[in-house]
């Protein structure tokens, strides 16, 4: 395996910029998710490292291989790498066996030990050798897509949403399988995907695309932690955003007076603070209040609305049983600190986010996780 480096490619499609200037690194066996609202560019970039189109301008490295730009094509077919699509793409007419060792010599084909591996690495029975496709479950073709990905041992594998087309309960189960296979395989990988729970549960490292450029580039936990803005902080998760004003390492907010999270100069700010940072207790004269508006419940946890005096509206995560009622006053305490940003323009809406709710004035909804919430009322 090798590490993939891409530096400052940019794209068109006619007039169209498609990507502009993007540069990553993903270290040998690292396993880096392209995470962006649709048509922010992950495809194309995904593409353009596979070799199926040509940069404009910049440059893709296997190892220290250029394989892009630079003068140099080197043709899909040669560089290697494992692409493991949308659908999974296996050949219909080929058992599981043939299609896990399609594209290999002839003579290793014949090696039933290997498909075993292959099989086992991916977390499936080597007794479903000899089945069609269409006779497994779509989370296990995906699985033999990967292990067909891996038989030619690339020095890369590429997922394309593996794991759109699956229900929730198989898409867990599956992704932690594949994050399994591809980890024991030592593999090099790169995942495209909308879906932020997905990029953070999977990945080592996360790439964060808007408009066709690179805002950000860490790890799972420091991306949902420090979001480089309120428009990736809304992205990547649930927020409560809160206009606040800033003194001696302070933030006043309709939530009280709260510490912050990074160095911040006095004045007007906008803080960010998580759903599940809220707790909420019987009504203390001292405390903020709230009244319930609504729950979500989930059984593992639940989102609790919240009106504000004021008319703001936030939403609280909330685990276990002892849930308020609909209707209830309540008081709300903050864990930890508040993540401050420079008071500009709201976060911009993201092409995929639902329309903001009559309410939300405040509470900027994740685009892809929240469901809307109930009607203000
Ligand atoms: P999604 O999550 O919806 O798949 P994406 O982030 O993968 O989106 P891309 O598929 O890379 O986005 O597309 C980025 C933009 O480039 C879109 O506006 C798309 O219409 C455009 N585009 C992609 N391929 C082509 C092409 N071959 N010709 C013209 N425009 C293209």
């Amino acid at each position: 395996m090798s590490a993939l480096t891409v530096h400052d490619l940019t794209k068109a499609f006619g007039a169209t910029r498609v990507l502009t200037g993007v540069s990553l690194h993903v270290p040998q066996g690292g396993f880096t998710a392209l995470l962006g609202p649709s048509g922010c560019g992950k495809t194309t970039l995904l593409r353009l490292i596979a070799g199926f189109d040509d940069p404009d301008s910049g440059t893709v490295l296997l190892g220290d291989r250029v394989v892009a730009g630079a003068g140099r094509g080197v043709p899909a077919r040669r560089r290697g790498i494992g692409f493991v699509p949308q659908e999974g793409g296996l050949f219909p007419h080929l058992t599981v066996a043939e299609n896990v060792t399609f594209g290999l010599p002839r003579r290793r084909r014949r090696d039933r030990a290997r498909v075993a591996g292959l099989l086992d690495l991916v977390g499936l029975d080597a007794g479903l050798a000899d089945r069609a496709p269409h006779q497994l479950s779509g989370g296990q073709q995906q699985r033999v897509a990967l292990a067909r990905a891996l038989a030619p041992e690339p020095s890369l594998v590429l997922l394309d949403e593996p794991f759109s087309s699956l229900d929730a309960a198989l898409r867990e189960e599956t992704r932690a399988a594949v994050a399994a296979a591809l980890s024991a395989a030592g593999a090099t990988a790169v995942l495209v995907t909308h879906d932020q729970a997905e990029a953070l549960s999977m990945a080592d490292q996360v790439a964060v695309l808007r408009g066709g450029r690179l805002v950000q580039l860490t790890d799972p936990r420091t991306l949902y932690r420090l979001p480089g803005d309120l428009d990736v902080a809304t992205f990547v998760g649930e927020a409560v955003v809160l206009d606040a004003e800033v003194r001696d390492g302070r933030a006043h907010c309709a939530l009280g007076v709260l510490p912050l999270g990074r160095d911040c100069p006095d004045g007007r700010a906008r803080v960010l603070l998580r759903p599940e940072q809220l707790r909420l207790s019987a009504p203390e004269p001292t405390a903020p209040s709230a009244r319930v508006r609504g729950i979500d419940f989930y059984g593992h946890d639940s989102r609790v609305w919240l009106d504000l005096p004021g008319g703001l509206a936030v939403s609280a995560r909330l685990e276990g049983a002892d849930l308020p009622a609909e209707g209830d006053d309540v008081s709300i305490a903050v864990l930890g600190t508040a993540l401050p940003f420079p008071s500009g323009p709201r976060p911009a809406r993201q092409d995929d986010r639902p329309p903001p709710r009559p309410v939300a004035d405040v509470h900027l909804e994740s685009p892809v996780a929240a469901p809307a919430g109930p009607a203000a009322g």
